[in-house]
């Protein structure tokens, strides 16, 4: 990363796409490249407005351009998505750890995620299948609201073409103006379908709290390891390296101890869900 942690590098925003109604892509040009590794987070930040931590939704086999995949909740990602193409926008990092390639190779791998969570998912999915002769398998399992929250649907069928991955999607419901032909029900029912060895496999999991905990909670009666199961922790975090002491989680930081976790090493720690 940048020996200096606060210099912010400015970027330009050369494409938007509209993923949801709530959620977008912004493809930004920095002015020059930031390596970053798959799982780590950066700062984005908007002159006179803020800054807040997001994760890289693109591969990290790119660095000249960085796909940013951002939920609108509040102030600031208010002020994002009023952005348009060819604004400015500043990045600093990149922080935390990342997902452990390393442990992956070799493995059946599966990834469960939901919402804003599929965002650094889609970095992870597009890091792997850059090098999908490393890997056995990938089963990635997605969940959304309803159809027309889904994220990357314009990526599906190129990503269910690839034979060792296999793409399940589920939405919690079906409104009646909508059209769906895929899973009904909340992200963990597509559990059911994963058909790998969970006592060798890893699986990596990201999303709201409440599918971050129960998916975990399944993943271990499957018979996963505990060790195994890589969690991405979206504490409310500031200066993004451990300073300012707003993302603790027992004694770690998630800022520079994580994002990344496995769930062996915080499951003792208070609140880990919230
Ligand atoms: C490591 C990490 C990676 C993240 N990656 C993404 C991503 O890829 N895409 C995405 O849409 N969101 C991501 N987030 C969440 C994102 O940072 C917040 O949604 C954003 O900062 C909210 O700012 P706001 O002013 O719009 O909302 P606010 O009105 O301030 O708050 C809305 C919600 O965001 C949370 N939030 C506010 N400030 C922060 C902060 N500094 N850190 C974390 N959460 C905060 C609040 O607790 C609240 O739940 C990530 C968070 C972390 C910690």
């Amino acid at each position: 990363m940048n020996n200096n942690p606060y210099k912010v590098i400015p970027g330009e925003i050369y494409d938007i796409v509209q993923e949801s109604p709530l959620i977008r892509t912004l493809r930004i040009r920095p002015e020059r490249p930031i390596p970053f590794k798959t799982g780590q987070f950066i700062e984005l930040s908007l002159p006179d407005i803020g800054e807040g931590p997001f994760t890289p939704s693109s591969s990290h086999f790119i660095s000249d351009v960085m796909d940013v995949t951002i939920m609108k909740t509040g102030f600031l990602t208010d002020h994002i998505h009023q952005t348009k193409k060819g604004d400015r926008i500043g990045i600093r990092g990149p922080f935390g750890s990342n997902y452990p390639l390393d442990k992956f190779a070799g493995k059946d791998l599966l990834i469960l995620g939901g919402g804003c969570g599929l965002a650094p998912l889609r970095s992870l999915f597009l890091t792997l299948i850059h090098e999908i002769e490393k890997y056995k398998s990938i089963t990635f399992l997605a969940g959304a609201k309803s159809p027309k929250d889904c994220l990357f649907k314009e990526s599906v069928e190129e990503w269910r073409r690839y034979s060792k991955v296999k793409f399940l999607r589920t939405v919690d419901e079906v409104p009646s103006d909508e059209k769906w032909s895929e899973t009904v029900g909340v992200a963990t029912v597509l559990l059911k379908e994963v058909k790998i060895d969970p006592k060798t496999s890893p699986a990596v999991v990201c999303g709201p709290p409440i599918m971050m905990k129960y998916g975990t909670m399944d993943l271990l009666k499957l018979g996963f390891r505990e060790e195994n199961i890589y969690l991405s922790m979206e504490k409310k975090m500031y200066c993004g390296f451990g300073q300012c002491r707003h993302c603790v989680i027992g004694e770690h930081y998630a800022c520079k101890d994580g994002p990344v976790f496995p769930y062996s090493q915080i499951k003792n720690e208070e609140d880990i869900w919230e």
